[in-house]
């Protein structure tokens, strides 16, 4: 076969793509030296209840604190380990360290949920219920209804018989999951019956422009009916601004996440953050909306 092509392009294309084998392969290494070496690290972004105003919970993200580059956010680096075992490693310790910051939180936040990314590789790794039991049981003054598995909905729908079973043994030990970035990963209805997710998490991209595209309000508008009808929790990511989370009031999904209340950050700066955060007014209408 390779006689086929002229012989230079073939050498061309060959020393490219080994060039390119090489690098990644050295990147991926790279990689997993940052685990071994405690470069990674779980930066978190709060959830609250507008209509409570409450705290509900952090979503933790991952963050390599690179020697020389700084903090290097996780769409340039997973994406080249998540189609090796090296993202189940990296998983691993993602659990782990949210579980010991839930530990940490006990005394003070104990009602607070770490929502943890799991990526499809990993949750659909054999073991993946044993491994989570042990690293379950390595805190055992956390309760599992402390944590919750966010899995992207495209990633969900891949093997959804699998799926589902992984889902009902996690949530049977306590453990409640999301289904991320929903609305972009095209999963039917009858997908969504079978798939027994606590919360269903509205994609970014149908919030940011909901206040001036039409199209995105009803997107919106459409799941929050369909996590009503299927007895699901609803949140929105990517709230940016207020008036986006009156908009979501107003429809009738209460939880959010996004710049608008608070970045992503480290553990050590939640509890001050937390101990200022005052919910904007214009949310105060959310207790008035039943009577409207
Ligand atoms: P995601 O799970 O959908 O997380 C939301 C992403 O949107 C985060 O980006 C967050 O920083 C960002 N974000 C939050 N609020 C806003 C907002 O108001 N506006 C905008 N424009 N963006 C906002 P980040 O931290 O770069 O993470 C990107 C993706 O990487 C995540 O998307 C998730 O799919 C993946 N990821 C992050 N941490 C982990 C991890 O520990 N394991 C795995 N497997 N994937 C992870
Ligand atoms: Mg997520
Ligand atoms: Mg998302
Ligand atoms: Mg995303």
């Amino acid at each position: 076969q390779a006689k086929l092509n002229g012989r230079n392009q073939f050498h061309l294309f060959d020393a490219e793509q080994d060039q390119q084998l090489r690098t990644h392969h050295n990147q991926r290494a790279r990689i997993r030296q940052a685990l071994q070496q405690d470069e990674l690290r779980l930066y978190f972004q709060p959830k609250v209840n507008m209509r409570q105003g409450r705290i509900i919970g952090m979503e933790a993200l991952l963050r390599w604190q690179h020697p020389e580059q700084g903090i290097v956010g996780p769409l340039q680096f997973l994406p080249l380990i998540e189609h090796t075992d090296l993202i189940i490693d990296v998983g691993d310790w993602v659990l782990h360290q949210a579980m010991a910051q839930l530990r940490a939180w006990t005394a003070l936040h104990a009602e607070w949920v770490i929502s943890v990314n799991i990526a499809a590789r990993h949750f659909q790794c054999k073991d993946f219920v044993e491994r989570l039991r042990k690293i379950l049981a390595a805190y055992p003054d956390v309760a599992p209804e402390r944590l919750e598995i966010e899995i992207l909905e495209s990633a969900a729908i891949q093997d959804i018989q699998h799926v589902r079973e992984v889902m009902l043994a996690c949530q049977k030990i306590g453990v409640s999951f999301a289904l991320d970035d929903f609305g972009t990963g095209y999963s039917s209805l009858s997908y969504l019956k079978r798939l027994p997710a606590d919360t269903l998490k509205i994609d970014q991209s149908f919030v940011r422009d909901m206040l001036e595209d039409k199209d995105d309000l009803a997107v919106i508008s459409a799941i929050i009916g369909l996590a009503d009808a299927f007895n699901r929790a609803v949140i929105a990511e990517g709230v940016e601004t207020a008036e986006h989370g009156v908009a979501l009031l107003r429809l009738g999904c209460d939880l959010v996440q996004g710049y608008g209340i608070a970045r992503p950050m480290p553990a050590t700066q939640i509890e001050a953050w937390a101990k200022n955060y005052v919910a904007p007014t214009v949310w105060d209408h959310g207790k008035d909306l039943e009577w409207e």
